[in-house]
């Protein structure tokens, strides 16, 4: 399979990528900015010239987003999956009086507005029945998790799950999921976390791969398949 991850070069984007690489699956791996941290993602690609090709695209940037899928046409590349991995969470506000509204707008800038930019540009590419977009959300999103406190973040997730149900149900030939990695250690989740990202990339794999059982009519799940609640 052909599948796009953004956000590659650390955390779950890049544990995508060797997964993906491992179970001999042709990656796209896009990268935000030729400044961003590469190391990894060029020793990945150097090892594995003929399954992995970079492609920048800040999905904060509509030019940028549009280039990258000119780019991948010139590739002649069709896919047969994106995953919407990239993200942040800019800061754990816990007070309602602590909101910073730039950083609320950056959030959504990233979080619910990046997978809506890639996918207005990519989705021409996904047009085999069964293809998938996997937007990788958070349970802080979900109702069933009522934690006070990340405020913008929670409700980016939450927004972006709305924009999974969109897709399903105006794009019927795609198989449209919503996923909670779980915490993991990463960056953003810290090593205190819970999972490795190489487990949770190797579960995303099989719902990509259709080797997990969803109800056609939901989207929002966690990394081992469990439904989760808007
Ligand atoms: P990391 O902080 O490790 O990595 C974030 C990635 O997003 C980086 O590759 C970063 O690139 C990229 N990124 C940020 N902004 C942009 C942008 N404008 N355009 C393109 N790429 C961008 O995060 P994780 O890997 O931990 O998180 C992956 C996903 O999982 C996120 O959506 C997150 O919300 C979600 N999640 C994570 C949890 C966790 O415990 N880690 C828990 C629940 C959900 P760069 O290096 O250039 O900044």
């Amino acid at each position: 399979m052909n599948i796009l991850v953004t956000g590659a070069n650390r955390g779950l984007g890049l544990a995508l990528v060797k997964q993906g690489i491992e179970q001999g699956h042709f990656m796209i791996a896009s990268v935000r900015s030729p400044h961003s941290k590469l190391k990894e993602i060029k020793k990945v690609i150097d090892s594995h010239p003929e399954q992995v090709k970079m492609l920048i695209l800040d999905v904060t940037d509509e030019h940028s987003t549009k280039e990258a899928k000119k780019e991948v046409d010139k590739w002649g590349i069709k896919l047969d999956s994106i995953v919407n991995s990239a993200g942040v969470l800019i800061s754990r506000e816990k007070e309602l009086e602590q909101l910073n509204f730039d950083e609320g707008m950056a959030t959504f800038e990233i979080n619910t507005f990046g997978p809506v930019r890639v996918m207005k540009h990519f989705l021409p590419l996904l047009n085999k029945e069964g293809s998938s977009v996997i937007n990788i959300s958070s349970d802080a999103g979900s109702v069933e998790n009522t934690y006070s406190g990340d405020y913008f973040y929670g409700m980016s997730k939450a927004a972006l799950n709305m924009f999974s149900e969109k897709l399903r149900i105006g794009f019927p030939h795609l198989k449209v999921l919503s996923i909670h990695p779980g915490w993991m250690k990463t960056d953003m989740g810290g090593i205190e976390a819970e999972f490795n990202p190489d487990e949770v990339a190797a579960e995303i794999l099989k719902s990509i791969k259709g080797k997990k059982a969803v109800d056609p009519n939901h989207t929002f799940y966690d990394f081992k398949g469990h439904k989760l609640n808007f």
